[in-house]
C-alpha cells in the first residue's frame, strides 16, 4: 500500500486523486488536505457565481472523493496544524495543489489607497470567501477601473455591471448581491498595457459582454490594428479580436441605450493610484510595442478612478523550506518534482494559467512521476502509516477534521439557507461551516 497526501482540494488536487486511483487501484490511499473546511477551491471560491454550467465539474470530483481509497480531510492548515517534514513521515508521497490564492503586485505607489483590491480579494468577496468577506468595497462612485485584459478582469467587469435579475440563479453571496445592486457604477474602463492583439480574453466570455442588461462594451475604431493582421493571430485569440471588432462596429446610440459603459482602454500602463487615503485617480501612461512588449512614450494622462481591481494575475503562498521560483511566483519545480517525494501540480506548478481541464493532464503527470519514483526505489519502500498515522496524530494535537460527510452537511445546509432559484448561499466564516457540519 503507498499512500499520498495533497494538498488542497481544488481541481489540480482532486484530478491528481483520481490519476492515483486509476494508476495504483486498490494499492493506494489518498488523503486530501484542505485548510477550508469545504472542498473545490477555486470552482467555490474563483469561479465566477454566475458561471454555475462551469462549476458543475465539482460533480466530478465528488465521484473521486466518494471512493474507499480517497480522503477529504478539511480545516487542516498545512505549516499551522503539521508541517511538510511531518506529512512526508506519514506519507509515501506529498502533491502541493495549493493553487496561487496572492494576488500579484502592480508595484507603483499609491496601490495600498482604500478602495483599490486585487483581483483575489475582490472576487473572493463576492465569491464568499471566508478571508475576504468584510472588504466592503465602496461602490458609491461612477468609475472603476480594472486592470487587466485576461478573463478575471472580464468576470470582474461583468459582476460590477450585471442587475439583480441578471444574478438569478447563481450563487453570488447576499452580501454582494445586496451591494452590486446599490451600486452606482456606470463607467467601468478596462485597462491593457497592450493592445487589442495582445488580449488574454476568450471569445465566450468576452462575447457576454453583448449581452448585459445594462450595461455595453465600448470599443473605439481607431484602436484597432488593421484586420488583415488578424489573419496571423491562433484561432481563439481571432475569435476574441472579431468580438472586439463588433463592439467597435455597434451604433453610438445602440451603446447609449445602456446605462453603463464599460470602456476597453488599451495601450495604456498603470504608473500610480492617487487619492487622498482613498484612490481617486490613476495615472497612466501611454505604451507602444515593442518586440511584443509594452513600452512607456512618456505621454501620461489621469483617470478618474473611484474603485480600481487590478485583475493582473496571482502568486502561489511560499511555504518554508519548500523551493520558491520568486520571479513565477509558484514552487521551483522540475515537471511537478520539487524534492524527493514532494511534488506539485496546477498553478503552483506552472503558474496561473490555463482552464479547469487543464489540471487534469498535470494531474496524470504528476502521478506518473511519483509512480516512475516508487519504481526507482527514490521514495523508498512501502510501510508508511499514511492515514492512520495522520488521524493517530490529529487526535494527540486535538484538531477539528471536517471529513467529506461533514461537508455534505455543510453543502445542504447552503442549499437549506438559498435565495429562492439560486443553488446555495455559501457561509462565509469558518465558524460557521463547522458549526453546520456538527
Ligand atoms: P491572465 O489571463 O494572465 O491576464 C492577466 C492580464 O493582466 C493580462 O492582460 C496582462 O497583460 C495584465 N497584466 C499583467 N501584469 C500587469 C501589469 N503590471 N500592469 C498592467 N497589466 C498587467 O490572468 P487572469 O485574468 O488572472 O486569469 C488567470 C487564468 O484563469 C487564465 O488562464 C484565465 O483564462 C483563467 N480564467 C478563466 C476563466 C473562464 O474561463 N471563464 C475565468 C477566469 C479566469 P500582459 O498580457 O501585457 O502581460
Amino acid at each position: 500500500m503507498r499512500h499520498i497526501a495533497i494538498i488542497g482540494s481544488g481541481p489540480a488536487g482532486y484530478y491528481t486523486a483520481e490519476a492515483a486511483q486509476k494508476h495504483f487501484g486498490d494499492d493506494v490511499r489518498v488523503d486530501i488536505f484542505d485548510l477550508m473546511p469545504v472542498p473545490y477551491g477555486l470552482i467555490r471560491t474563483g469561479v465566477a457565481p454566475d458561471h454555475q454550467s462551469i462549476k458543475g465539474v465539482s460533480r466530478r470530483y465528488e465521484k473521486t472523493a466518494l471512493t474507499e481509497n480517497v480522503r477529504f480531510v478539511g480545516n487542516v492548515a498545512v505549516g499551522r496544524d503539521i508541517t511538510i517534514a511531518q506529512l512526508q513521515e506519514l506519507y509515501d508521497a506529498v502533491v502541493l495543489a495549493t493553487g496561487a490564492p496572492e494576488d500579484r503586485e502592480l508595484g507603483i505607489p499609491g496601490e495600498d489607497l482604500a478602495n483599490a483590491f486585487g483581483s483575489a480579494a475582490f472576487v473572493g468577496w463576492y465569491n464568499g470567501h471566508p478571508k475576504f468577506a468584510e472588504l466592503n468595497p465602496d461602490l458609491s462612485g461612477s468609475t472603476a477601473v480594472v486592470i487587466g485584459m485576461g478573463n478575471v478582469a472580464l468576470d470582474v467587469a461583468r459582476m460590477l455591471s450585471k442587475t439583480d435579475c441578471e444574478f438569478e440563479g447563481s450563487d453570488i453571496v447576499s452580501h454582494a448581491l445586496e451591494a452590486l445592486c446599490q451600486s452606482k457604477i456606470e463607467r467601468i474602463v478596462l485597462l491593457g498595457r497592450r493592445g487589442p492583439h495582445q488580449i488574454m480574453m476568450t471569445p465566450k466570455e468576452l462575447g457576454e459582454l453583448a449581452h448585459l442588461e445594462c450595461a455595453a462594451p465600448h470599443v473605439a475604431q481607431g484602436d484597432l490594428p488593421d484586420e488583415a493582421e488578424d489573419a496571423l493571430l491562433e484561432p481563439g485569440l481571432r475569435k476574441s479580436v472579431t468580438i472586439l471588432r463588433q463592439f467597435a462596429a455597434t451604433p453610438e446610440h445602440i451603446r447609449a441605450e445602456k446605462r453603463i459603459a464599460i470602456e476597453f482602454a488599451f495601450f495604456a500602463q498603470p504608473k500610480a493610484l492617487l487619492g487622498d487615503g482613498k484612490v481617486e485617480a490613476i495615472e497612466i501612461e501611454h505604451t507602444e510595442l515593442v518586440k511584443g512588449r509594452a513600452v512607456g512614450t512618456g505621454e501620461t494622462a489621469r483617470l478618474p478612478a473611484d474603485l480600481v481591481i487590478s485583475c493582473i494575475g496571482y502568486r502561489t503562498t511560499p511555504i518554508p523550506g519548500v523551493p520558491f521560483d520568486q520571479r513565477a511566483g509558484r514552487f521551483a519545480n522540475d515537471e511537478g518534482r520539487i524534492l524527493p517525494g514532494l511534488y506539485c501540480v496546477g498553478w503552483a506548478k506552472r503558474g496561473p494559467s490555463g482552464t479547469i481541464g487543464t489540471n487534469k493532464p498535470d494531474g496524470f503527470t504528476v502521478i506518473d512521476k511519483i509512480a516512475e519514483d516508487i519504481a526507482s526505489g527514490t521514495l523508498g519502500s512501502a510501510g508508511k502509516k499514511g492515514r492512520a498515522g495522520f488521524d493517530a496524530y490529529a487526535a494527540e494535537k486535538g484538531l477539528d477534521v471536517v471529513t467529506f460527510k461533514d461537508w455534505k452537511k455543510i453543502e445542504e445546509a447552503e442549499a437549506k439557507a438559498a435565495r429562492e432559484g439560486a443553488p446555495r448561499e455559501k457561509f462565509v466564516d469558518i465558524e460557521a461551516m463547522i458549526k453546520a457540519a456538527n
